[in-house]
Formats: structure tokens, sequence, C-alpha cells
């Protein structure tokens, strides 16, 4: 685990966790996650997160794992709220939700997605097709090696997505795997 990883300087915003037996999923909805985490380290931004894995499976620890980051806003889970004095957090590099211009996929802010990263949801609901940023396999499996991780180091007994937690928020999204990730806990519990 301890190659490519990147400690990054962002302490200046941290307090001790109050608990930390949960685990939660994010997308960074931006590029190259050494932007994302320079971004989250910016002393003015009142975001962070204790790491963001990148698309080539590199990590960027930005928040030591016993303080908090500020990653989860308004946020309930199971009688918990103000989620992040009791959570730990993920990031993962991706663009998240896309738009379809006439057949093209971009980003919320405009770059152009290649359509072999693309993701088709069909909601079975209604029959209407969203398109997601694909996730890479070697960022799903370093981030699957994190969770297995801080499992076994911090007694972690939920992982969820940002999205079960904040119904403002739509990460992790379509196109990651969440229930690979959720049910790890329950092999332990
Ligand atoms: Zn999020």
């Amino acid at each position: 685990m301890g190659d490519g990883i990147t400690q990054m300087k962002c302490e200046n915003k941290s307090i001790p966790l109050r608990s930390n037996n949960i685990l939660v999923l994010h997308y960074t909805a931006g590029g190259s996650a050494y932007s994302s985490a320079q971004y989250l380290c910016r002393r003015e931004i009142k975001r962070s997160a204790h790491c963001v894995v990148a698309r080539d499976s590199s990590i960027f620890s930005l928040v030591d794992f016993n303080k908090v980051a500020y990653h989860a806003g308004v946020s309930e889970f199971n009688g918990l709220t103000n989620l992040n004095n009791h959570s730990l957090s993920i990031e993962l590099a991706n663009h998240g939700q896309l738009k379809t211009i006439n057949g093209k996929y971009k980003t919320w802010y405009g770059k152009k997605v290649p359509s072999n990263e693309v993701y088709l949801y069909e909601n079975p609901w209604n029959g209407e097709v969203t398109a997601w940023h694909k996730f890479t396999p070697q960022q799903l499996t370093k981030t699957m090696e994190l969770c297995k991780l801080l499992i076994k180091q911090y007694d972690i007994k939920y992982i969820v997505a940002h999205s079960e937690i904040n119904g403002q928020k739509s990460d992790t999204g379509m196109a990651f795997p969440l229930h690979n990730f959720a049910t790890l806990t329950r092999t332990t519990h």
C-alpha cells in the first residue's frame, strides 16, 4: 500500500474526529486527482477529504485518519448528523454525470469525454438514459484495497456513498459499483 502515496499538508483545517466507523465515498467532479487535492488543501476552501484516489491508482493523502475532514456537508446517517465529525472520506477522481450534446459527451464544465470512458445508465422506472464518467479498473482496485485497510484499522461499520447521507448530492453516481464496497463491512460484522 505504501507505493504511490503522496502526502499533502492540509492539517491546518483539522480537529479530532468524534467517532470513525463510517466511511463516505465521493467523486471529485473534476479532472486530475492532483488538482483536486491541491484545491481541497487551499486554506480558504471550506472543504477537504482524507484522501483522493487518482485514475492511475496513485493516492493523495490530505488529512490524518483521526482528524475531521470537511466532505459531507449537511448530512445524516443512522441517527447521526453532521457526518464530518464521525466519518472518514475517500474522493475518487471522476467527472461524475456527463452532458450529452449531439451524441458527444461533455463534463459539467464543457470538457469532451471520449465515449469509451462513458457509462450509460438506463433508469428502470422511466427508461431515461443518463451518461456518467467511468472509473478506471485500477482506481477501483486501489480504492477497494484502501477500504479493506481502513476497515481493519478503524473498525469501519458502514461504507456509504455521499448521496446516501446528503440528498443534494449525486456522488458516487451510477457508474460506481457501490454494492461491492458497501458489502465489504458485512463480511466482518
Ligand atoms: Zn461528495
